[in-house]
C-alpha cells in the first residue's frame, strides 16, 4: 500500500481518523506554495499526510512522530512501500519527550491527541524556522467547539474544553499570528509575529 488514493481507503476502512479530504487538498496547496525543506508532523497515524508531502515536494525532510505502536507499524511499511525512506523518518514515541532532530522547520503540522496540543505547540515551536508556519488540525472538533452541548459524554466535554482553551492560547499568544480556516474539521494557520516585518 503505497499511493494516496489506497492509502485513503485503507484509513476510511480502518477508521483511522486522516485528514478530511479538503483539508487534505489544503495542507497539498500549502506544500505546493510554501516548498517546505523541513516538515514535522505530530501525529503520523498511517504516514498518508507524509507520503502526499513527499510525493510533492522531491527535497523536502520529514520527520513525523507516532505514539501508537501498531499505528507506526502500518506507518513503517506505507513509508518503506512509497520508496520515500529516505526523506520520511518515523519517530516512535510520545510526541511530549521523544527525541527528533534539532533542527529548524519550515512547517508544522500538529495533528495529535487534542487535548495536547498547548503542550505540543510549547515543545516544539521554538524549533519553527523564521517565517514558518504551524498547522493545528480539528480546531471545530466535529462542531462540538460550537456545540458543546451536543455530547453528554464527560471525557469529551473535557476534550472540548482543551480545544477551545489551546484556540485561546493561540488567539493570546503574544509572539504568534493565528488565523483558523473552515476547511474540513478546521485548521488553524499560525505565524510568528515578527516574521510579517522580515
Ligand atoms: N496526521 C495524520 C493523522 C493523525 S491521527 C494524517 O494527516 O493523516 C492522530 C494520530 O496521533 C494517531 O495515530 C495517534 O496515535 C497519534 N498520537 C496521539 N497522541 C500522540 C502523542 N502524544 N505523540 C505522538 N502521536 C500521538
Ligand atoms: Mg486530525
Amino acid at each position: 500500500m503505497s499511493n494516496i488514493d489506497e492509502l485513503t481507503r485503507y484509513g476510511i476502512v480502518h477508521l483511522v481518523p486522516i485528514l478530511q479530504a479538503d483539508s487534505m487538498e489544503y495542507m497539498e496547496k500549502l506544500f505546493e506554495t510554501l516548498h517546505p525543506k523541513t516538515f514535522l508532523e505530530i501525529g503520523t497515524a498511517i504516514a498518508r499526510t507524509s507520503i502526499a508531502c513527499a510525493t510533492i515536494l522531491d527535497d523536502v525532510k520529514i520527520v513525523t512522530i507516532e505514539k501508537n505502536p501498531e499505528m507506526a507499524s502500518v506507518a513503517r511499511q506505507n513509508i518503506l512501500n512509497s520508496g520515500f525512506a529516505d526523506r520520511i523518518t518515523l519517530i516512535e514515541g510520545d510526541a511530549r519527550e521523544v527525541e527528533v532532530p534539532d533542527w529548524k522547520y519550515d512547517m508544522i503540522f500538529i495533528d495529535a491527541a487534542k487535548g495536547q496540543y498547548q503542550r505540543f505547540f510549547e515543545r516544539y515551536s521554538p524549533m519553527l524556522n523564521e517565517g514558518g508556519l504551524i498547522v493545528s488540525d480539528n480546531m471545530f472538533f466535529h462542531g462540538l467547539v460550537e456545540h458543546p452541548e451536543r455530547t453528554n459524554n464527560r471525557h469529551t466535554k473535557g476534550l472540548i474544553k482543551r480545544v477551545q482553551r489551546y484556540r485561546d492560547f493561540l488567539d493570546q499568544h503574544p509572539d504568534y499570528e493565528t488565523t483558523i480556516l473552515e476547511v474540513g474539521d478546521g485548521l488553524a494557520l499560525t505565524r510568528r509575529k515578527d516574521d510579517s516585518h522580515v
